[in-house]
């Protein structure tokens, strides 16, 4: 079923380093070869030998209408013809600005990046220029991206792999980056009063993506906006993943919470490398070339990446009613999977939010990167695999959110259903 990705990946690791360009793909977590795409349309993702698989992980987001949206198509093959780059500004990277200004509250300048890992990397830099302090509180098991300063305690691929510490980052840029648990708001409490008058920052995912799918409990974004507000602390929220799927403004707009500086990717390039920075002129106008914060690129505002982006934004703008849309698809798949996985008497927790979810193996909450560690995630590698058979791509770890598609209808969320009670079967023979 597999033979050509097997041989495709014999080839990549003798090439790139674990025969993969981002660590996630390779399957260590789970075990076994990851599995080479040829093409994707709509909810389906094709592999090399011919699989056919409902997709769950949507390029971990950005294709939230489904695989080669037709529009977003059309406008790169346009915009490919005027040059791919010019490396000079382009009317574009202003209208795509404004567009974004309009769809998030409060922000009032954006800076183009070329990835998620730019943005924050380039908003914790920010977030210490304007403050003149070096220190930045991040969660246990949330995600900024892979720069120095974020690989202390971090979700996603460093906690699937299990990496304690990360060689290659100095004990001095550890030091500056202080950790507590997600949802756990006296915890950070204490940080701040241990480190008066030196944090520049606190960076939070509004909803944590990178160790499952772990929603905030009630008053904890509120908590760590009030100490932000009493400390003169930048409150970065990191809406990489939210921004534009939980929301059209994202997690500011969904718990009409305000943060001083969010960053975006994913969604934002419509597939293509993509990331931002965004918030309020006062702060935003420290960046270089209007301040002395320096950052830059030389492919930033790509105009092929923007049009992809500004096309896909374009129509989640208009088409309001898809977030509704996508959250009942979500409920209908939530409710479903749990009716699966209970007639199995396999005890379990599934958390979800507007079109992000997880499936956890325990019969406890799943609140934090402890509980989500303490999970059954041996039984989460025999189910990815017998899913992933039965023609279900899921995230190839538990400690990633699912996201769910506009392109997915009833038909597939059936099939998804039959194939876990298919493959909980499977498993307890
Ligand atoms: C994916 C992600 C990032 C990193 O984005 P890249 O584009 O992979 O560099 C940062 N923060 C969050 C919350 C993410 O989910």
């Amino acid at each position: 079923m597999f033979t050509k990705s097997q041989a495709l990946f014999e080839k990549a690791n003798q090439v790139i380093p674990g025969g993969v360009n981002s660590p996630v793909r390779a399957f260590r977590s789970v075990g076994g070869t990851p599995v080479f795409m040829q093409h994707a349309k709509g909810a389906y993702m094709y592999d090399v030998d011919g699989n056919r698989y409902v997709d769950y992980i949507n390029s971990w987001g950005p294709m939230i209408l489904g695989h080669a949206y037709e529009p977003v198509v059309k406008a790169i093959q346009e915009y490919a013809t005027y040059s791919t780059s010019f490396g000079a500004p382009t009317e574009l990277e202003v209208t795509v600005a404004e567009l974004i200004i309009s769809m998030v509250p409060n922000i009032e300048m954006v800076r183009m990046v070329n990835s998620g890992t730019e943005a924050c990397m380039s908003a914790l830099r920010l977030a210490r220029g304007y403050t003149g302090r070096n220190k930045v509180i991040k969660f246990e098991g949330n995600y900024h991206g892979h720069a120095d300063s974020f690989l202390v305690s971090a979700g996603s691929g460093v906690a699937t792999l299990g990496i304690q510490s990360v060689p290659g980052v100095t004990a001095a840029v550890a030091e500056d980056t202080l950790s507590v648990p997600y949802n756990n708001l006296p915890a950070v409490e204490q940080l701040v009063a241990e480190n008066p008058d030196q944090i520049a920052a606190i960076i939070v995912e509004p909803v944590a993506g990178n160790m499952g799918c772990i929603l905030p409990q009630a008053g904890f974004l509120e908590g760590l906006r009030d100490i932000c507000d009493k400390n003169g602390i930048v409150f970065i929220m990191d809406e990489v993943m939210t921004g534009f799927r939980l929301a059209k403004g994202g997690a500011q707009e969904l718990f009409n919470i305000k943060a001083d500086l969010v960053t975006f990717g994913k969604i934002i390039g419509g597939g293509m490398p993509v990331g931002a920075f965004a918030g309020k002129r006062e702060i935003m106008e420290h960046i270089a070339p209007a301040g002395k914060v320096y950052q830059a690129g030389t492919l930033s505002g790509n105009p092929i990446a923007m049009i992809a982006g500004y096309t896909l934004l374009k129509t989640l703008n208009e088409h309001p009613n898809i977030y509704t849309q996508l959250e009942e698809k979500t409920s209908a798949l939530v409710a479903g999977l749990r009716s699966a996985l209970g007639a199995a008497g396999v005890v379990h927790q599934v958390n979800h939010i507007g079109s992000m979810m997880s499936v956890h193996f325990a019969e406890y909450p799943i609140v934090d990167f402890t509980s989500a560690s303490g999970a059954n995630n041996e039984l989460f590698r025999r189910f990815f695999h017998a899913m992933l058979e039965k023609g279900v791509y899921l995230p190839p770890s538990a400690f990633e959110s699912w996201f769910i598609s506009h392109a997915l209808g009833q038909e597939d969320i059936d099939f998804t259903v039959e194939a876990a009670k298919a493959s909980m079967q499977a498993i307890k023979a």
